[in-house]
């Protein structure tokens, strides 16, 4: 029987782009990936995934691409220029970007696509490393409804819950808005933690109360960022990411820069760009992002504590 999945040339095989590449495997797919780095290559090799030693020979015979990449400039120098994908691609290929940047970015790419006749969605997305390993990643996908149209198979194999938060740039535009929201609550909750533990009161006890009273959200039910509540956070786990302080420093960043340009006033979000940059600084920023509550506690890495 003729395979009707479309093979997919998947750019950067990092630590997100391994696990979506194996699942998009698993599901009967024809993947070939290529990244920059050899180690990378070797590594990806290494775990199953065939690789191109060039884009162009990763996007030879494909009918989509899916790209992880760390920033907007990796991103524009996959897709665009002479050499880049959306030149080297044959017309109509569907290009599916899960790299978290910029919005003005995302819809320069988009339109280049378009340009050359491609569809292509921004496809950021949430999970982490785990999530991507399990095939539920939460994808917010901004592009023309026929391009969502033909991304949502893709996107199905890699996560669980698929958003079509509106044209090129809106899925950025969400995965921004809600990690800036994110980061904003966690520095929240570990400050009432922080200071339970100096009023004497049992942080299993807070959660109880909390995780249940008005203080409720994500950041405290599912990933307390203090030790013993919610065991299979990284909190329980020696606060190994999980999500990294760097990556949420990056997407605080994001935020930052997009607010200023929209001349929207965000006090708080300002603070915690400060606040994980402060903990970068410290050397804690490949812990995951809820060791900001030893940071805000002046403690340090948890192997440094005493
Ligand atoms: P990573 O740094 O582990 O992997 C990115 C890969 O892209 C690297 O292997 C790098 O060599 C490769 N690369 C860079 N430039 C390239 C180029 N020009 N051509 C080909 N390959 C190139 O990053 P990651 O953790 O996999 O994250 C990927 C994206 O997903 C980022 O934008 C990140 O913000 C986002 N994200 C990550 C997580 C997470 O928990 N890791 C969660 C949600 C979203």
């Amino acid at each position: 029987m003729t395979n009707t999945k479309p093979a997919v040339a998947f750019i950067g095989l990092g630590n997100m782009g391994v696990p979506m590449a194996r699942n998009l495997i698993a599901a009967g797919h024809s993947v070939r990936g290529f990244d920059v780095s050899e180690s990378a290559r070797e590594a990806a090799a290494a775990s199953g995934i065939p690789v191109a030693a060039t884009l162009a020979g990763a996007l030879d015979g494909a009918g989509a691409t899916v790209s992880a990449l760390p920033a907007a400039p990796h991103v524009l120098a996959v897709h665009l220029g002479p050499e880049g994908a959306l030149a080297v691609a044959a017309p109509g290929t569907l290009f599916v970007d899960c790299s978290t940047i910029d919005v003005a970015t995302a819809r320069e790419v988009v339109a280049a696509a378009e340009s050359l006749g491609h569809d292509m969605v921004d496809s950021p997305m949430s999970g982490g490393v785990p999530g991507a390993e399990a095939g539920t990643l939460t994808f917010m996908v901004g592009g023309a409804d026929a391009a969502f149209a033909r991304a949502q198979p893709l996107l199905d194999v890699m996560g669980r819950n698929i958003f079509h938060a509106g044209g090129p740039g809106a899925g950025c535009a969400a995965k921004i808005c809600n990690n800036l929201m994110l980061a904003i609550t966690m520095i929240g909750v570990s400050e009432g933690f922080n200071l339970a533990e100096r009023l004497d009161l049992d942080a299993e006890t807070l959660y109880q109360i909390s995780s249940t009273a008005t203080a409720r959200c994500w950041a405290l039910n599912d990933y307390c960022p203090a030790p013993g509540p919610v065991p299979n956070a990284p909190s329980g786990k020696g606060y190994r990411a999980g999500f990294a302080g760097a990556l949420m420093l990056k997407d605080l960043h994001l935020a930052m820069d997009a607010a200023q340009g929209a001349g929207v006033a965000t006090p708080l979000g300002a603070q915690a760009a400060q606040v994980y940059g402060m903990m970068d600084l410290t050397g804690m920023a490949d812990l995951d992002f809820s060791a900001v509550i030893r940071f805000l506690a002046g403690r340090g890495r948890p192997e440094e504590a005493a």
